[in-house]
């Protein structure tokens, strides 16, 4: 099996754009996450670039006490998602909250 044909038997085929775009118009925002136990916030959290579910984190980037992790779409790579002392952001949910702040801006904070 080469690389390709590997990856498609993990992920299964990339979702269309239609589909994802559908796919985020139908999320919902829930309460707030306050800690980092509390999930995203969201009734349903992917790749908003590939529709992928799966997230890579980068593991800890500072010493204990400290909080600063990134995670990025398991398919294509893109920062996602993040924390940094406070509760995990999801681009999905942050893209809901504030409208008016563009992807990459977003991601810049992850
Ligand atoms: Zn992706």
């Amino acid at each position: 099996m080469n690389k390709r044909q590997k990856k498609k038997a993990i992920f299964g085929y990339r979702m269309s754009n239609t589909k994802i775009r559908k796919r985020i118009k139908n999320i919902k925002l829930l309460d707030k996450p306050k800690t980092i136990y509390d999930g995203f916030g969201i009734s349903d959290a992917f790749c908003p670039f590939c529709g992928c579910d799966l997230i890579k984190w980068s593991g800890n980037k500072v010493s204990y006490l400290e909080l600063w992790e990134t995670g990025y779409c398991a398919r294509c790579g893109e920062k996602i998602a993040g924390a940094d002392n406070g509760p995990y952001h999801h681009i999905l949910r942050d893209m809901l909250e504030y409208p008016e702040a563009t992807i990459k801006e977003l991601q810049e904070l992850y």
